[in-house]
């Protein structure tokens, strides 16, 4: 089973928790819940890529270049590719032109 699968199966699970008659326990349903997001962090996403030509106090062209992490926001400015981002999310990144 991979992580896709798994994160899908969570939910159909939780859905069916939801409607089930039974009563179910919160603390059921939270877990449910927590596990699909903990799945979802390592199903990689692809980081976001950020390259600006810009003016600089002399009026020379400077290229900034940045990257960002789909999940949290955070920029990263490292000049190689690291699988995970700082809050956990696995990341793709793609083919880099
Ligand atoms: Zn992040």
């Amino acid at each position: 089973m991979t992580e896709q699968e798994a994160k899908r199966y969570g939910e159909e699970y939780l859905y069916d928790l939801t409607c089930a008659v039974c009563k179910v326990e919160d603390k059921h349903k939270d877990f449910v819940r927590l596990s699909i997001k903990a799945l979802e962090k390592q199903i990689p996403k692809k980081i976001i890529h950020h390259k600006n030509r810009l003016k600089n106090k002399m009026g020379c062209f400077i290229t900034e270049e940045y990257w960002e992490c789909p999940c949290c926001g955070r920029i990263h400015e490292e000049y190689y590719s690291f699988e995970y981002c700082d809050c956990g999310q696995r990341l793709d990144w793609g083919n880099e032109e």
